[in-house]
């Protein structure tokens, strides 16, 4: 990803500009950029999301604060941005009202950006289900292949009932109050004068039809509270903090409308074994002297089951051994695979700390052999091959 611009670069204004300019020129910029007069242009919804990241911390007195003093390295996780940017919908969500009598219908371009969920009558607005956010815990052996998690989770449906509609007997009536538009157009004072504002019409929420005859189990909203066991498939190589989207898996909305996303936030269980490091894998392996000097083959355990390495002679304590391919699969942002990282073995030399007589009594008579103590030779290639110098 390209280096993040600074916001006030961003959105052209002075660092000392006042909360009025700044929203004056975010609004400047975020028509300029607007995905309705630049019809599949990407360039220019990126400028857009990056114009609506700037406001939505410049204009907030505190998160200004915090850039002004860290800058970008301020932002993350402190209720800011968290690397993903936000999407079209959330612009629109927060700072819809900042078009209010450029003359877009919000409702119209709020939705052409959530992803095609869904055809919708113009004139009246289809609600949408708020997302939902799960934690799913994995072990390293579940993320080196990837794989399946049923998950229960208890939620807004629809109402078996009405089959969502709300209504008792599927009798509803154009809306008195807007006439069936699921609008009302009221006049505001703007930053630029009165201007006409349109908005949802409260008494339908903007639908144009209101519930003749409740539905006794929903209370006519369409959706009940309930359970539901998602299978939520996981890509290999995920890692703790990311998270998936599952589409459609969140909460219903009142009278049919388009459901919202499950967000599954990925948790790491902690491994007996192994210590993550990105895509490689750690293992401390640590040898009983005789094998360190001697060589032999010991047992290791791999994410994919145990296997035996062989053990060179010599094998000074400190020394890393790479076994290729056998840590976790690399995946990108967009969860495409590119490779695998490694194991890496580290390996210590366990010194016994008890010893009976007899042990002693050989360890003793070892330390006046010619080829126990270092010496300037050994010292020099022992810690070459550590630390390269
Ligand atoms: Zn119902
Ligand atoms: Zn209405």
């Amino acid at each position: 990803m390209a280096e993040k611009r600074d916001y006030y670069e961003v959105l052209e204004v002075p660092k000392t500009a006042s909360a009025e300019e700044i929203k004056k020129a975010y609004r400047k910029k975020a028509i300029q950029y607007h995905p309705d007069k630049n019809p599949g242009d990407k360039e220019a919804e990126e400028k857009f999301k990056e114009a609506a990241e700037a406001y939505e911390v410049l204009s907030d007195p505190q998160k200004r604060q915090r850039y002004d003093q860290f800058g970008h390295a301020g932002m993350s996780g402190a209720g800011g941005f968290s690397g993903g940017g936000m999407s079209m919908e959330d612009i629109f969500t927060h700072f819809g009202d900042i078009f209010q009598g450029a003359g877009f219908d919000l409702g119209d371009i709020g939705e052409m950006f959530m992803g095609g969920r869904g055809g919708r009558s113009r004139g009246s607005r289809v609600q949408r289900g708020s997302d939902m956010r799960v934690k799913v815990r994995l072990t390293l052996e579940e993320i080196a292949s990837g794989c399946e998690k049923k998950i229960k989770v208890r939620k807004l449906v629809q109402c078996k009932d009405c089959n969502g509609s709300g209504s008792k007997d599927g009798v509803t009536e154009t809306c008195p109050t807007c006439k069936g538009s699921g609008r009302v157009v009221r006049q505001q004072r703007g930053i630029f004068g009165m201007m006409q504002v349109q908005s949802d019409c409260d008494t339908c929420n903007g639908e144009g039809r209101i519930i003749k005859n409740k539905c006794p189990k929903c209370g006519g909203q369409g959706v009940v509270r309930d359970e539901e066991i998602i299978t939520i498939t996981i890509p290999a190589g995920v890692a703790g903090g990311m998270q998936l989207t599952v589409p459609g898996k969140g909460n219903a909305a009142p009278h049919g409308g388009v459901n919202g996303d499950l967000l599954v936030l990925i948790e790491e269980e902690e491994h007996k074994d192994f210590v993550r490091q990105d895509s490689d894998i750690i293992y401390n392996l640590l040898l009983d002297m005789p094998t360190a000097v001697l060589g032999g083959q010991v047992q290791i355990p791999t994410l994919t089951g145990d296997v035996k390495i062989t053990i060179t002679p010599g094998t000074q304590p400190g020394k890393v051994l790479r076994m290729r391919g056998k840590g976790l699969p690399r995946i990108d942002q967009y969860g495409r695979n590119y490779g695998t990282g490694d194991l890496l073995i580290n390996v210590g030399v366990y010194i016994p700390e008890h010893l009976t007589n007899d042990e002693r009594k050989l360890i003793e008579k070892l330390q006046d052999s010619p080829n126990i103590a270092p010496n300037s030779n050994n010292k020099k290639s022992f810690f070459q091959s550590l630390f390269g110098c």
